[in-house]
């Protein structure tokens, strides 16, 4: 098995969700007591979140740049950046590094156009939904993707950084988010995209009107997928 390299910390409650399924997922693949051979490295959010909101994303890009080389140096041989939205970056990152990063749009993309799925609703952060750059991956599958209307965006962009990055789980939330997917399937999507790697955290299986497309879990199984393949893609296009 080649070595997976996390690039988390956006945010630790999420990479901590991705460490935990990458053993179970290794394990369930190679048989107990295998687990994943790995190594993480986490930023301080805090920084990255006020790099996001200041539109420093240059400045984002140059910190993530040198964390993936780090994790590099440490024997990575694929990297898995733990963040939807940090994949703004994505290219800049890839840039600063020789091993492929597997990117979570093109998973994730390719977890829907397996179930079956042509238009899609996508969950996330403002940057996420709003901006160009996961959508605009996603759809270069030939998807549909919905967005909620403004103040529902606002409503899930609220619930990611006042509560769900700090591993606070609101029943209140919960139920915004499953009125807000009820408005998405009236929309037209077929399934949603939670397009944060924390949703998975408040939105079960059978919380969902509509089918989930959990984007830790996919990323995770794709990058056990990837460093037990003899040839490791990244699903960059
Ligand atoms: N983990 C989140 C995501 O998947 C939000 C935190 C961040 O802004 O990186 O987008």
């Amino acid at each position: 098995m080649r070595t997976i390299g996390l690039l988390g910390g956006m945010s630790w409650v999420s990479s901590a969700e991705y460490y935990r399924l990458l053993n179970e997922r290794t394990s369930d693949v190679l048989g107990t007591p295998h687990s994943a051979r790995c190594v993480l490295y986490s930023v301080d959010f805090a920084d990255i979140e006020r790099m996001q909101a200041d539109g420093r994303w240059d400045e984002a890009a140059a910190v993530l740049g040198d964390a993936a080389r780090a994790v590099q140096s440490a024997g990575a041989e694929l990297l898995v950046l733990c963040t939807n939205t940090m994949h703004k970056v994505a290219d800049e990152i890839q840039a600063a590094i020789d091993i492929p990063l597997l990117h979570l749009a093109d998973v994730t993309a390719r977890a829907v156009l397996d179930a079956g799925i042509t238009r899609v609703g996508l969950l996330g952060t403002a940057y996420t939904m709003e901006q160009d750059y996961y959508r605009t991956r996603v759809e270069r599958h030939g998807l549909d993707v919905l967005v909620p209307g403004a103040d529902d965006r606002a409503t899930v962009h609220r619930s990611i950084f006042d509560e769900l990055v700090n591993g606070t789980i609101s029943d209140a939330s919960r139920r915004s988010y499953q009125q807000i997917i009820a408005g998405l399937a009236e929309a037209g999507a077929e399934g949603v995209i939670l397009g944060c790697t924390e949703i998975e955290l408040l939105i079960g299986r059978s919380d969902s009107p509509l089918p989930t497309f959990p984007t830790t879990r996919l990323h995770v199984d794709a990058a056990v997928a990837a460093a037990l393949d003899e040839h490791v893609g990244t699903g960059q296009s």
